[in-house]
């Protein structure tokens, strides 16, 4: 589905992305993982065309990107979810999944608003509030929704973890497990929460300073004493 051949990108100076591939199948989640810095943003930047490689290619269904913006990765089925949870504060949770589909399909109709709210009952009970209200783990909610909205195939999502309890990750990453395999979804989730990640993911890739250090099965993964407390930290 989505294949990173041998890409690298770097800042300046600083080389970020070094000669990395990787893929993530349907149905499948593939973790990317590593320390503060080893470059796991710069890996999805990368691949949406918001940083511009310098070597390597992405493809989509066999579909080079490197011709395509990024304005119409959604249309082909690429959704980005950044760190940081963006939403317009001062809109309703409701207008805040519309506008963010705008850009893929033009016109969201009900059913796909009800399909995010049988997804996430929670924004359903929060349609008519204002986004601001929401806590961190309901607007994590909401910009995986609202990345949902264009029926992606594949899902970059960024850190959805970062400041989050413990019993609200689990609950994200629960729903998200379940779309996977519901859905046939693609996910390249980047996590500096490696356990969690690997207690959902199929694969598990580790990153270090721009490379790939280790890639296995994520079972594999946390099975491996050494590779966990020298990579992952736990
Ligand atoms: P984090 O978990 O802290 O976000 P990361 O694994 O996502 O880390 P990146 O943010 O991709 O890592 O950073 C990889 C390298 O590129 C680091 O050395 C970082 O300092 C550098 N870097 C990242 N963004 C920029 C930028 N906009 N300009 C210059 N250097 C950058």
């Amino acid at each position: 589905m989505l294949t990173v051949e041998r890409l690298s990108a770097s800042y300046g100076p600083v080389r970020a992305l070094d000669s990395v591939s990787l893929s993530a199948a349907e149905g499948e989640i593939t973790a990317v993982l590593g320390a503060n810095g080893a470059g796991k943003t710069t890996l999805l930047r990368t691949i949406s065309g918001l940083v511009r490689p310098s070597d390597g290619h992405v493809r989509l269904g066999g579909r080079d990107l490197s011709r395509v913006s990024t304005e119409d990765l959604p249309a082909l089925g690429l959704a980005h979810v950044p760190e940081g949870r963006g939403v317009l504060a001062e809109l309703t949770v409701e207008e805040n999944l519309r506008l963010g589909a705008l850009g893929a399909r033009g016109r969201v109709t009900t059913a796909d608003l009800r399909r995010i709210y049988d997804l996430f009952p929670v924004l359903a009970d929060r349609k008519n509030g204002l986004a601001h209200v929401l806590s961190g783990g309901e607007r994590q909610m909401l910009v995986i929704g609202r990345a949902l909205l264009s029926r992606p195939k594949v899902l970059l999502l960024d850190e959805p973890s970062l400041g989050l309890a413990p019993r609200i990750v689990a609950r994200i990453f629960g729903l998200l497990r379940g779309l996977v395999h519901d859905e046939g979804l693609a996910v390249v989730l980047v996590e500096q929460n490696a356990r969690s990640a690997l207690s959902i993911a199929d694969h598990g890739v580790v990153l270090n300073l721009g490379r790939v250090v280790v890639r296995r099965d994520a079972a594999a993964l946390v099975a491996d004493d050494a590779l966990r407390h020298a990579y992952l930290g736990f």
